[in-house]
């Protein structure tokens, strides 16, 4: 899956209030891609991020998954669309308080009417480390784990690509460095292309592929 984000633009407001919260913004992101954006707040990676994954549309600009224009789509065919290609992680994790880690990381299926491929479960939660945990509600976990609970939820529909908003943004230094880990694990495992928001440059340095963005300005981190 190559997706290919065009002069992506997002303008919100008029007159006094307009914002430019994304200038043309251009990417291509191939298979097994891992990919960090870095950049202040409200620098415009989670507009940036809404865009490339279909959450929202661009004000201009066009956005390709393997030639097909996403943005040509319906709602409802973009929201089936992102439900079964794409998988998304959230700084809040997002759990649902009242079911467990089990009935949360095989929501995505549910709401799809699909059942779990019960050995495909078995693998990324071991790959994550929380076989052990799959009874606990979010509450009994620590936010490392809830984090990873909700990584594999990311993963149980076998989406093409991941992203992540401040996945660790959350967390304690050292759990966002593990989960960084297994994110990256977990991509190389999958082949899944990985694009990872942070303001955390330590983060962001273990990407393969650099990008910051400021004032809603994309470039591409080279080195040398
Ligand atoms: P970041 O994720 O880097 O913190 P955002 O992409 O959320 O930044 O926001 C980029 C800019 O766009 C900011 O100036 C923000 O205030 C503005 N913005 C974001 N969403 C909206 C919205 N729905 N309406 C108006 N302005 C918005
Ligand atoms: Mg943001």
């Amino acid at each position: 899956m190559v997706i290919e984000g065009k002069e992506l633009s997002k303008i919100y407001g008029s007159g006094e209030n307009r914002v430019v919260a994304l200038d043309k913004a251009s990417l291509i992101i191939t298979p097994g891609d891992l990919i960090s954006i870095m950049g202040p707040s409200g620098s415009g990676k989670s507009t940036l991020l809404h865009l490339l994954s279909g959450l929202d549309r661009p004000t201009s600009g066009t956005l390709t998954y393997d030639g097909k224009d996403i943005y040509s789509l319906s709602d409802k065919e973009l929201s089936a669309f992102r439900r079964r290609r794409v998988g998304f992680i959230f700084q809040q994790f997002h759990l649902l308080p009242v079911l467990t880690a089990r009935e949360n990381i095989i929501m995505p299926l549910l709401l799809d009417k699909r059942q779990p491929d019960e050995g495909y479960l078995e693998h990324l939660t071991e790959l994550l480390g929380i076989s052990d945990r799959l009874s606990h509600l979010p509450h009994e976990l620590s936010g490392g784990q809830q984090q990873r609970v909700a990584i594999a939820r990311a993963l149980i529909t076998k989406p093409d690509v991941i992203f992540a908003d401040e996945p660790t943004g959350n967390l304690d230094s050292k759990s966002g460095g593990e989960v960084m880990e297994l994110l990256k694990t977990v991509g190389e495992d999958t082949g899944k292309a990985l694009v990872v928001i942070t303001h955390d440059s330590r983060v962001a340095a273990m990407a393969r592929r650099r990008f910051t963005i400021v004032d809603g300005v994309l470039s591409e981190v080279t080195e040398g």
